[in-house]
């Protein structure tokens, strides 16, 4: 049987871009100002801090990225406590967390998580009707694996 994970009208979104995507996701929250405004944001800790300085809303900040801040963002999803993600993560440089950035890339098939990783993504998921209704997100029955015989 599979499970449903309903996720709000009200969202909580986590924000996270690596430091060459940093401006490219200052741009576009600003341009969705209003409609981040209407959700709980959280976020890595200098994304985070760059984001409330801009928004002038609050933003739970997390550790920063390398420090362990992906890896709480992940675990948010595995609790079920985060819905959204808009990950901004930059495919032209080595970063010293990429275990933790494929790692929570990982989660969020894992648990069907909406994720953006560039900003036409965060525009047609931002313009989306869903982003004001609640949705019944399905969720992967894993009962199997968890009953499995080991
Ligand atoms: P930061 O972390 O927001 O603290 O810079 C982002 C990341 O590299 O994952």
């Amino acid at each position: 049987m599979s499970h449903i994970r309903k996720i709000a009208a009200s969202k909580r979104i986590a924000m996270v871009a690596h430091d060459n995507r940093k401006t490219e996701l200052m741009d576009w929250a600003t341009a969705n100002r209003e409609l981040l405004s209407k959700n709980t944001l959280y976020a890595t800790g200098t994304t985070g801090r760059l984001l409330e300085e801009l928004l002038n809303q609050p933003v739970i900040l997390l550790l920063s990225g390398p420090l362990g801040g992906d890896q709480q963002v992940g675990s948010m999803i595995a609790e079920e406590k985060i819905d959204l993600l808009i990950f901004f993560w930059d495919p032209m440089s080595a970063q010293p967390h990429d275990p933790d950035v494929k790692a929570l890339l990982r989660l969020c098939v894992v648990w069907n998580i909406p994720v953006a990783s560039n900003r036409a993504t965060a525009d047609f998921l931002f313009t989306s009707p869903l982003m004001h209704e609640d949705y019944l997100a399905e969720q992967t029955d894993y009962s199997k694996y968890l009953n499995r015989i080991v």
